[in-house]
């Protein structure tokens, strides 16, 4: 049997997809209740807040409810068997250093808000009148963005950002999808080499990395460049969509789950 003990799994296009039906496989809910019957550590780790997460399990009927939910490319929760709560102290460190990131790039964020406005259509998104993040509407427009971005953020050093598609969050660069699964490790006492983590998207990038997991995956419609990390590391890319590769890469890594 595998020596995993803790799964890391981005949820849309991951475990769930939103464009054919069924969104997942039942077999896939079979796995993870048979995983965390033996122990097995269930931690959903996305670009969704909190609430968001909360309400992707509503509509998508999925059933298994994770041990931990790791949102917004940076926070750690711990489903406390009613609610979502705080799990340690990195949520209040990370909202501080967030605070302090916002207040030192304003120059920075208006700037990027001046281009947006003037040269694309894509939409600002607004957290508490706090500029936090973009939707683009093609994911062209996203690279063109990404690109102008990329020359005007040389000058301050901790800020940077995660992208999922044609959504965009800025970010401190010490927080994201690996940072938050590394507080998590800390937290329950594992480390990566104990740890299976699968995604899709760019913001995924950042937890598919063998100093966070060890034991890596994503599913065929994964990004190309998802793709090409998990394979350069030795990772599992599956022949299946979503859900269906995850069941793929399950039993790819633990060859007894029946
Ligand atoms: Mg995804």
């Amino acid at each position: 049997m595998s020596q995993i003990q803790l799964l890391s799994l981005d949820f849309d296009g991951t475990l769930v997809r939103h464009w054919a039906s069924p969104p997942y496989p039942d077999e896939l809910v079979q796995m993870l209740n048979q995983l965390r019957r033996s122990g097995v550590l269930l931690a959903i780790n996305t670009g969704r807040t909190v609430r968001l997460v909360e309400e992707a399990l509503q509509v998508t009927g999925f059933p298994v409810r994770p041990d931990f939910a790791l949102t917004s490319e940076r926070e750690v929760f711990r489903w406390n068997g009613s609610t979502w709560e705080d799990y340690g102290g990195w949520n209040s460190r990370c909202r501080e250093e967030h605070d302090t990131l916002f207040a030192e790039c304003e120059s920075l964020l208006s700037e990027i808000e001046q281009y947006l406005e003037s040269t694309t259509a894509a939409r600002l998104h607004y957290d508490e009148n706090r500029f936090s993040g973009i939707v683009s509407n093609t994911s062209a427009e996203m690279d063109e963005i990404c690109r102008f971005i990329e020359t005007k953020r040389l000058d301050f050093p901790d800020f940077a950002y995660q992208r999922n598609s044609v959504y965009l969050r800025f970010c401190h660069l010490a927080y994201h999808k690996g940072t938050a699964l590394a507080e998590l490790q800390r937290l329950v006492g594992l480390s990566s080499e104990s740890t299976f983590a699968a995604g899709d998207n760019f913001n995924d990038l950042p937890m598919l990395n063998l100093s966070f997991a060890h034991f890596l995956a994503c599913p065929s419609n994964a990004l190309e460049d998802v793709k090409t990390v998990v394979k350069n590391q030795g990772g599992f890319v599956a022949s299946q969509e979503s859900g269906f590769g995850i069941c793929e890469a399950l039993r790819h890594f633990f060859p007894n789950l029946v």
